[in-house]
Order: structure tokens, then sequence, then C-alpha cells
């Protein structure tokens, strides 16, 4: 690595250094207690699963140009050069980190990996040897951003075709768009993924609850959380602050993506609106009486995957449970607590980065494997995109036996007048 390009991704760490980041990276005490938190490591088995480990890296390389002791004795600081080889070691323990943060919930420092691997990550895209995949969707959703127009018409007419089938679950009243979309003054303004699984259930019970919403012309996934830049993360979030902001909606609700949900609710900033997901929202249908679901529809006991980026990292524990219980008289925890829940391997990326990464994905999360099978249940609903392909995937894979559903797609197949 020439001087330059190093000096450059120095400059780039430095960027990330924080007071935060600086106690994550000076105070591991190598105590261990998180060797066993990472369900890579404890389906592996192997070393360089452990979170400890994974920082590290980070660790030594900060250390080596940002510490007095590794600029003067690197041997004795156990520093670490930045050099292409470190540079592939970041990227081994960065994309086999799903960001779940089970690790922090056992460290008594609370040292947070995901913002560890954070680092990992930008270095990875200042040295352009990030995953090719995850920069060009996040470049194309911002390109999206940017040149709207271009992409309205088709928006609108893929948008038109899926009316009928909203129809099919929730009739509205005559003269009502079933999929209202650039609605100014609407009280809610939902951002979807695309294709029909996130937008029709969704739609059908905003009608139900009589909510005056409108649907975003953006998706909510964001490629540049996903591959750890800052710059683009934000890019892709303006779009929706600045739709939100244009059409004056008093909320807006991210569809079932965890990391879409967590980045919205803890990067936007302070925003004339507020920020839901649609499991508060309708949860909070339910609550309010706007909504009645028919209980006991679905056959056999029901369980739910937390998503880590809504559950552990955003807080959005009770409402899922608040829904299943009005679906199901049978509904089984797979967890007593659910700041221990295990992961399902998918996330950070590593579903949007398909066939790659399928054989880690598969023999990384056994204990999660395990977990599900230990409820008995014949349904696993989880309220996540990335889970819901991830848990699919091991369903197949290992054969468990259930089937795996969208929360928000139980709640609109079982609505009562
Ligand atoms: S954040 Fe999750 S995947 Fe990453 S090291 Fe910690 S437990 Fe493992
Ligand atoms: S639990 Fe925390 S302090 Fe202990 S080894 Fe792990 S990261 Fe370091």
């Amino acid at each position: 690595m020439d001087e330059k390009t190093r000096d450059d991704l120095l400059k780039l760490f430095q960027s990330k250094l924080n007071e935060a980041m600086r106690f994550y990276l000076e105070t591991c005490s190598r105590c261990g207690i998180c060797t066993e938190a990472c369900h890579a490591y404890q389906s592996m088995g192997q070393v360089r699963y452990i979170s400890a480990y994974r920082h590290e890296i980070v660790r030594r390389i900060y250390k080596k140009y940002f510490k007095g002791q590794g600029k003067a004795l690197p041997a004795w600081g156990e520093s670490k050069e930045l050099t292409e080889m470190a540079l592939e070691e970041l990227s081994a323990a960065a994309y086999s980190c799903t960001g779940c943060r089970r690790c922090m919930v056992y460290c008594p420092h609370g040292i947070d990996t995901q913002m560890l691997m954070s680092i990992a990550k930008l270095l990875l895209v200042g040295a352009g040897t990030e995953p090719e995949i995850l920069s060009m969707l996040a470049d194309t959703s911002i390109e999206k951003g940017k040149s709207l127009e271009l992409y309205k018409e088709g928006f609108l007419t893929g948008i038109k075709n899926l009316e009928a089938q909203v129809v099919e679950k929730w009739k509205v009243e005559a003269g009502r768009t079933p999929i209202p979309v650039d609605v100014e003054g609407a009280d809610l303004l939902y951002v979807a993924l695309a294709g029909a699984h996130s937008i029709v259930p969704a739609a059908a019970v905003f009608n139900a609850a009589g909510e005056n919403w409108t649907l975003s012309f953006f998706e909510a996934v964001n490629f540049g959380a996903f591959v750890g830049d800052p710059t683009r993360t934000k890019l892709i979030l303006e779009r929706i602050i600045n739709e939100a902001k244009r059409l004056k909606v008093k909320e807006v609700c991210i569809c079932e993506c965890g990391t879409a949900f967590r980045v919205m609710k803890q990067q936007s900033g302070k925003q004339p609106f507020k920020v839901s997901s649609i499991t508060e929202v309708q949860a909070r249908y339910l609550w309010e009486g706007r909504i009645r679901v028919e209980k006991d529809k679905f056959p056999g006991p029901v369980t739910y995957h937390d998503p880590c980026q809504l559950a552990r990292n955003a807080g959005v524990i009770d409402e899922p449970r608040y829904i299943l219980n009005q679906l199901t008289s049978r509904f089984v925890d797979m967890t007593d607590d659910v700041r221990y829940n295990w992961c399902c391997g998918g996330g950070g990326g590593l579903v949007a980065l398909g066939e790659d990464t399928l054989d880690f994905r598969m023999k990384s999360v056994t204990v999660k494997v395990d977990q599900v099978k230990k409820t008995g249940a014949k349904i696993l609903a989880t309220a996540c995109e990335n889970c819901h392909t991830q848990l699919s995937d091991l369903n197949a894979h290992y054969q468990m036996g259930v089937d795996v559903k969208f929360l928000s797609s139980l709640v609109a197949d079982a609505l009562i007048h």
C-alpha cells in the first residue's frame, strides 16, 4: 500500500474517532466474557469469530497510528500496520459480523462491536475493496433520489397493478385510492421495500384503520448503512426526509426492514415528524381498536424471531408480542430475555450478498436453528426482510418445518370488519 493511500485511509479512521469510539477502542480488558456471545463462534467454534478478536484488528491499527505507545514501541504496544493484508483481515471480520450487538449486551464495558466494525467497513470503502454489489445498490438508491422524474411513471404503473390485491384483503370506500401516493398533507408516509409483499398487506391494514396515509416513492432499505459508508447512508436517508417534509406528514412509518428503521430512527436527527416501525403502528391500531383481527385463524403454535435491529438495537420488543397475542392463543416465545436472543445470521449486508455468503450464513447460526426447533412452532413470524430471507434459507437448509411469515402479512390476513 502506498503512503498516500494509507494516509487517506487513516484520515477516514480518524473521522470515526469520537468519544464513544475511543472508549470502545481503549477499554477492552480481555476478560473473555464475550467469547460465547457471538452466534458465529457458538456455531462454528473458530476463534476469529469471537467479538473481541474481531475488534482487536481495528484496535491494533488504532494503537499503531493514534496512540503514543504504539507509535514509539510497535511490538510492545501490540500495534498493527495498515497494509493490504490488514484490510483483508478487516474485511473477514466485518463481513462475518451481522452487527447484532449480542456481544455488547454481555460485555461489562458495553463495547459496541458494530461500531468498531463500522471503522473496518469504512476503511474498505476508502480502499475500494468493499463488496461491489452493496456499493452498486447504494449508488442506485442515491441515483433514484436525484432523478425521481425518470422513475415516477414506471413506479406509479407498478403500484396501480397492486391495487386489486389490496382490495382483496380490505375493500376501500368508493372514491378512495387503495394505495395513495404523493399525497400532500397525509398524516403518515409509509416507506416500503420493492415488491408486493411489503406494500399490499401494509396498505390493507392502513385502509382498515382508516389511516390518512401515502406511500413513499423510495425504498426503505439503506445499502449505505450495510456497506458502512456514512456519506451514502445520509444521502439515502435524506431522500425520505425531504419527501416527508415536502408532503408535511406527521409520521414516517418504516416497513419490515430492521436496518432501515434503526437508521431512520437513530440517524435522521430532529425532524418535524416522528419515526415508527410498521410493527409499532399496527400494534397501536389494535390497541386503539382501529383494526380487529380474527384470533387463531392460523394453525399451530406461532413463534417470533426478534430482528436484532428492531428489538435489541431499537427497543421494539413488546409491540410484536402484543400483536401476536391478539392473533393467536398459541404464541410461544423463543427466549426469556430478548436482549440475549440469537441473531438469525443474515444482517450486516450478509443476506444482500446472496449466494456468496450462503454457506457461511447456514453454518454460522446453528444455535438459531436449535432455538426455533425447540419452540415446536408451525409458524415463525418476523418483522424484517433480511431476517425473513435468512430464516427461509435456514428453514429450507435444515428442514425446520416452519412457515416463515411476515408479521404484517399475518395481521392483514386476519383482518375482520
Ligand atoms: S455484533 Fe453480533 S455478529 Fe458481530 S461479533 Fe457481536 S455477536 Fe457476533
Ligand atoms: S467482554 Fe468486552 S471487555 Fe471482555 S473481552 Fe469482550 S469486548 Fe473485551
